[in-house]
């Protein structure tokens, strides 16, 4: 069985083609520049990767060109478009609307278009990407995998703001969280590792990347998550505040004469570490200039390390106890001084690095960086959200 995965951005579109026998990936690529000038593929097969510049007017035009490519002589990786099975795309936002992987009906694209308002920067395009799909594969089986659905199974008082209980039912604004898959997959992943079922553990995940979010796993369910209503809650981010006082960004508006829609736009993309550090929201940057002794780029990675160090704290009192704290994404996996910030002075909690073993380059394998005394196991697992797209999606058939 093949599964072609679809990730579409507003201007992008991702897509992975797994074998499922083997999980293995076939080929991937992405399309950039879709609806503006400057279209390009670049794909990816038998260790070998082509590029098409060609314009791409809209994302059916990019689906087109991909499907083209899975099936070139050359290029190609299949003989026909009968190889692949189903579709499987990642949506980033569910809201209420949908607790699980879900196949794609025209009800259920209706019910995408009224949730679409709860991830304006996101769901529209996911929605282009189906639409596409459906347009150039009619009739084939397709399935929505939702960013929120690992976190749907946080309790009632996890998940709710402490607003007007009539607010939430009515508006439903509560916390979803996001990077669900990558969670998931990860918390699998350290159990697998750990040999003991899901339901035995305690596990903190701590997905750090451009954006970041951390969970806390209790028997391989999600209790409880930073991220909330949007990305924009939890740790501080690349670009992104984290968690922030109302009435702060409410003065902040006044004093600078922003609407409220231009503050969200202020505090999705010129805070975080850009914002504090005023130089890069790039980790790779920060870390050099923390290197070179610049004062704020010092400032803005302890900030970090210590609003991931408190969520650690708070989840461990959720989860009443801690197995393992596993590392992810591209910070997670490659940046040794930020996971040796976040645990440091943890060993009360049983929580002890061992800093030669943290000390590594990322290739792809998990790797245990605990010391031999730590109560807690503390792992780094490469992410793989593509792959659980995949996986949900072949269940769902
Ligand atoms: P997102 O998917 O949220 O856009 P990623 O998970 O790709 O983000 O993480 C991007 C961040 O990871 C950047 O801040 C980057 O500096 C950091 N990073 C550090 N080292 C590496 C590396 N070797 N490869 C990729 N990203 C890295």
């Amino acid at each position: 069985m093949k599964i072609l995965v679809i990730n579409a951005g507003s201007s992008s579109l991702k897509y992975q083609l797994i074998d499922m026998e083997t999980e293995r990936v076939v080929a991937k690529g992405t399309c950039e520049r879709i609806g503006i000038p400057g279209g390009k593929l670049t794909h990816k097969a038998h260790g070998e990767t082509y590029v098409i510049e060609q314009e791409l007017p809209n994302h059916t035009e990019a689906i087109a060109l991909v499907l083209k490519e899975l099936v070139d002589e050359k290029a190609g990786v299949i003989k026909c478009m009968d190889e692949i099975d189903a579709v499987g795309h990642r949506v980033v936002a569910s809201g209420e609307a949908f607790t699980k992987t879900t196949l794609v009906t025209d009800e259920v694209m209706e019910t995408m278009e009224v949730i679409k308002e709860l991830a304006p920067l996101h769901n529209p395009a996911a929605i282009l990407g189906v639409n596409a799909c459906r347009a150039v594969m009619p009739g084939k089986s397709m399935a929505l995998v939702f960013d929120t659905t690992f976190h749907a199974t946080m309790p009632e008082y996890a998940y709710l703001y402490a607003i007007d209980y009539e607010d939430y039912k009515q508006y439903k604004v509560r916390k979803y969280g996001a990077h669900g898959t990558s969670h998931k997959y990860v918390s699998g992943e350290a159990a697998n590792y750990l040999g003991k079922k899901p339901e035995e553990l305690k596990i903190i995940t701590c997905h750090l990347g451009n954006g970041s979010s951390i969970s806390a796993v209790k028997g391989g369910k999600c209790i409880d998550t930073s991220m909330g209503f949007t990305p924009l809650a939890g740790v501080p981010m690349g670009t992104r505040s984290g968690d922030i006082d109302y009435a702060a960004a409410e003065f902040l508006c006044r004093k600078k004469g922003m609407t409220m829609e231009e503050g969200l736009t202020y505090l999705n993309k010129k805070c975080g570490m850009l914002g504090v550090s005023g130089i890069s929201s790039d980790f790779r940057d920060l870390c050099a200039a923390e290197e070179a002794g610049d004062p704020r780029a010092i400032l803005a990675l302890k900030m970090f390390g210590y609003s991931c160090k408190k969520y650690i704290g708070a989840y461990m009192a959720a989860l009443g106890g801690l197995d393992c704290i596993v590392f992810t994404a591209g910070v997670g996996e490659n940046t040794p001084t930020v996971r040796k910030d976040i645990l440091s002075d943890l060993g009360a909690f049983g929580i002890v690095l061992d800093e030669k073993k943290n000390d590594f380059k990322n290739d792809g394998a998990i790797h245990e960086i605990s010391a031999a005394d730590s109560r807690v196991k503390i792992l780094v697992i490469p992410t793989n959200e593509e792959l659980v797209i995949a996986r949900e999606t072949a269940a769902l058939l």
